[in-house]
């Protein structure tokens, strides 16, 4: 398929009016093509060389149309730091329609009825940030919205300082949020959160339009969904920053990339968002927020579900559903086939021995991919070996009970521990060349984002541990 013969369909628009907003993406000036991801273009059966093709920076600089296409935001509200906000929406989002399942959207492309004064607009820090983050927590398999492409342009925006505005071409099976049903609920219009609830069910749980319960299990698959989300993003060491509800998905996908941060020295109180003075949205508080949350997705879903049923779920939720899912995750990590009861217990002595050791996240479950009774290589990577040890010596004993041998166990521990994430310091770097007009870098880290479980012996020197200077540093929200 090729730019000309894609036609988009528009299912949301068969919605009440007040759902959205019709809107015209407007352009940037003098755009040019950052990136294009090669892997998300297959998504949608997009012949590889539209990466040349004029039109593709056409497309997400709004003077071209594919066929079917009729751009819209979407509006929602949600809760921003515990405080609800009943007027949020797409106010920098253009929704242009689906193929093949995937919600096209360009986030950066102009104002709608949801900007609230702001300028519709991203810079080309932040547009880099989430293009290159989306593309690799899919390759780590972490459920996520994707990004086809990044344009960038001589278009000024003022933010703490002048940046210059991009656009990135967002793709996702879904782009409601929790916060789109909080709209409804709060105005009190209970049969358009009804239409609502049916169109997320006929867009992402197809499998339950027949069934005479379909609300009630709809909000037991979000739980279920959110909490592999949270399990995944507390495996891998991703800390969010900004879990308001109108960035929490209802397909349990990473979406809206912010101030997030891959963990550096394992910190559980770590926060990525400078903003956040009180560490609500901590990376050891994400399970919590998490149901905070849901929480406030049953209260908005109460008038189409029983309180008392989705109180019970959400009581499975904090108790078992959360917790079983992060540790069925560490199981993995830490390369375990029996499940095992202690198995809550080694968890939890994991996490606060590594909070203790000063180690880089990434490289103790890498090092330990490798671990053969030899633990030199983990007390190497340590400030505070002691700690590590103490661990050791649990999962010596915990091994002991496993029937696969360490050969098979490491050569599974090798596909799921990275070698290669992210950090911020590496993306700040790719975002420098970029302003200056060296794409290079960015092209790198999303090589490497591709490959984060291979050795790349040219790219040996993003897998050492974070530089001191940059270790465990904030974002601000500003984008
Ligand atoms: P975010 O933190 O990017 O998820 O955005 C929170 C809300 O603010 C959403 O409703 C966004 O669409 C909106 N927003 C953020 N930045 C802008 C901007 N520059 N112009 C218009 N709306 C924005
Ligand atoms: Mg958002």
């Amino acid at each position: 398929m090729n730019l000309d013969t894609i036609t988009l369909q528009t299912p949301y628009l068969s919605l009440d009016e007040e759902f959205y907003n019709l809107v015209q993406p407007q352009g940037i000036d003098e755009p040019y093509l950052i990136s294009f991801s090669q892997s998300a273009a297959k998504l949608i059966d997009l012949d590889l060389n539209t990466k040349d093709d004029p039109l593709f920076i056409d497309l997400l600089n709004g003077s071209f149309s594919l066929k079917g296409s009729r751009p819209f935001a979407m509006c929602y509200a949600g809760h921003q730091f515990g405080h609800y906000n009943p007027w949020l929406g797409d106010g920098r989002a253009m929704n242009l329609g689906v193929t093949q399942g995937w919600n096209l959207q360009l986030k950066g492309s102009g104002d709608s009825l949801y900007s609230r004064g702001a300028d519709g607009r991203a810079a080309v820090r932040s547009s880099i940030r989430e293009y290159l983050m989306s593309e690799a927590m899919h390759h780590l398999g972490i459920p996520t919205t994707r990004a086809l492409g990044i344009i960038g342009s001589k278009t000024k925006l003022i933010r703490k300082n002048m940046e210059k505005a991009a656009v990135v071409l967002r793709l996702s099976t879904s782009w409601v949020r929790f916060g789109s049903f909080e709209y409804f609920y709060y105005r009190k219009q209970h049969t358009k959160l009804e239409a609502l609830a049916e169109y997320v069910i006929k867009e992402s749980f197809p499998h339950l339009e027949k069934d005479e319960d379909r609300f009630f299990k709809m909000f037991c698959e979000v739980l279920e969904r959110t909490a592999n989300l949270i399990a995944k993003w507390q495996g891998i060491g991703f800390n969010h920053g900004v879990m308001n509800t109108d960035n929490m998905s209802i397909e349990g996908l990473t979406i809206d990339y912010g101030p997030f941060a891959m963990l550096d020295d394992f910190n559980y109180n770590f926060v990525c968002n400078n903003g956040d003075r009180v560490g609500r949205y901590s990376y050891g508080q994400q399970p919590n927020i998490s149901y905070w949350n849901l929480t406030k997705l049953s209260e908005a879903l109460s008038p189409i579900i029983s309180k008392d049923r989705m109180q019970k779920k959400l009581d499975d939720y904090g108790e078992f559903i959360c917790p079983n899912a992060y540790i069925k995750e560490i199981r993995r990590k830490i390369g375990l086939i029996e499940e095992l009861d202690t198995d809550a217990q080694l968890t939890e002595e994991l996490i606060s021995n590594l909070h203790e050791s000063y180690v880089d996240h990434t490289l103790f479950f890498r090092t330990l991919s490798h671990y053969n009774g030899d633990r030199s290589p983990l007390y190497d990577i340590a400030m505070n070996p002691v700690a590590i040890d103490k661990w050791l010596i649990l999962y010596d004993e915990r091994l002991k009970k496993e029937t696969r041998s360490q050969e098979e166990r490491k050569k599974a521990m090798l596909q799921i521990n990275p070698k290669y994430v992210l950090k911020n310091h590496m993306l700040q770097e790719a975002i420098e060349f970029a302003e200056k007009g060296d794409f290079s870098r960015v092209e790198n880290l999303l090589y490497i984002a591709e490959h984060p479980y291979d050795e790349l012996p040219e790219f040996e020197h993003y897998a050492s541990d974070t530089p001191e200077e940059h270790k465990n540093t904030g974002l601000s929200c500003s984008s």
